[in-house]
């Protein structure tokens, strides 16, 4: 058993801040890998910001949880901030988007409601989903037609409770779209929610980078994930969504209640985030004139492509996304395999992440590198 779990490859490698805006890691390459998508994670705006508010006394710890003595002025003016970002009645700060995913999931969808969730969604959506009460199913990658009939099926059988539909808007594996517009339909037509995880997409697309569900966020029956520990450069993560619900949450939520307060100095941090959000939309163009670029390298090269930031390269087998990796990594660059069951099985791949991290020379340098040694490592 210890032989077999020494089998995985765990370590976890440090960063190192050399080259604030290039080199995430000297050791482990270029960065093909973060979820820093913008380079906020290291820029000198945000350090400057995150200086300017410890001068002012902001403290690095809430000391408690939210509720009882955690609670500080600059969650709540993170959040004021935030709803009015998103355009949502309310916002509520968590300390991760897994505790995010798990409160909203566990508490908010009653018993005799029923959850849909596409096969797809993350690791803690799932953990949300089976620590809740309602009944939960799987649905296909993608298919509102398959939500509505499911629901349909289980009206007929005597559901009468609530329909949750629960997606990611950018899936973190596969780099594709949900159909959102088709998902809400579905939800409004059998008076449901609709619960959006934009993990990958806040920050990166949408209107000021307010992911792709900006034009149904605020409405009634939609709640929408954005975590902060990838485009935005930090951690933690926004619910927001409708008072009503959110207030339930911080009553009845206990990743909410029996957890300390994110840092408040990071709180403020990310208020500056949402300043760099809308002052410096050419960070968003860069990046996205580097996805095009990486995605006409990658429909060269083989065939298929995301048309965002993650550009999915899938082998199969886990022993040749392993060792692509390792040779993409003697090469000088960060490209790690992703492997079941975080992937289905049979779906080995090597997740390519596209960041403002790398220079378009790069981009077409991974990509030559990536052609060789698919050649070379066959199988
Ligand atoms: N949802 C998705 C789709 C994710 O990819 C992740 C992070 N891998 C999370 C939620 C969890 O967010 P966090 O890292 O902030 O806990």
């Amino acid at each position: 058993m210890l032989e077999q779990l020494a089998r995985y490859d765990t370590k976890l490698r440090q960063l190192e801040q050399k080259d604030r805006r290039r080199r995430l890691c000297a050791e482990a390459g270029i960065d093909f890998s973060s979820n820093d998508y913008l380079g906020l994670a290291s820029c000198p705006r945000m350090a400057a910001g995150t200086m300017a508010a410890l001068e002012r006394g902001v403290p690095l710890g809430a000391g408690g949880s939210r509720l009882l003595r955690g609670n500080h002025e600059e969650h709540e003016a993170l959040e004021a901030e935030a709803a009015a970002f998103f355009g949502s009645e309310r916002v509520l700060y968590f300390g991760s988007g897994y505790a995010a995913n798990l409160a909203v999931l566990s508490t908010l969808p009653q018993r005799g409601d029923l959850v849909l969730h596409d096969v797809l969604i993350h690791a803690s959506a799932h953990a949300g989903v089976k620590a809740g009460r309602a009944e939960a199913m799987a649905v296909r990658h993608n298919d509102a037609e398959a939500c509505e009939e499911a629901i349909r099926r289980w009206r007929q059988g005597g559901g009468i409770g609530t329909p949750w539909i629960v997606v990611e808007s950018l899936y973190s594996m596969d780099g594709d779209r949900a159909p959102l517009q088709d998902l809400m339909a579905v939800a409004d037509r059998h008076d449901g929610f609709l619960f959006v995880d934009e993990a990958h997409a806040s920050g990166v697309w949408g209107p000021d980078g307010r992911g792709f569900a900006a034009d149904i966020e605020g409405r009634e029956n939609v709640l929408v994930l954005h975590t902060c520990g990838k485009a935005f450069g930090m951690s933690g993560a926004f619910v927001a969504g409708s008072a009503v619900l959110l207030d339930y949450l911080v009553n009845h939520a206990k990743p909410f209640i029996y957890s300390t307060a994110p840092s408040p100095l990071q709180a403020a941090s990310l208020r500056e985030v949402l300043r760099i959000l809308r002052d410096e939309p050419e960070r968003r163009r860069r990046l996205h004139h580097l996805v095009h670029l990486a995605d006409r390298l990658s429909t060269d090269l083989l065939g298929t492509s995301s048309g965002s930031q993650i550009q999915p390269v899938v082998v199969g087998s886990n022993g040749r996304a392993i060792r692509l990796a390792d040779r993409l990594r003697q090469d000088g660059f960060d490209v790690r395999a992703i492997r079941p069951p975080t992937v289905p099985a049979g779906t080995a791949r090597l997740r390519v992440s596209i960041t403002c991290n790398v220079e378009e020379e790069e981009v077409r340098s991974l990509f030559n590198h990536l052609a060789v040694a698919l050649m070379e490592i066959s199988s």
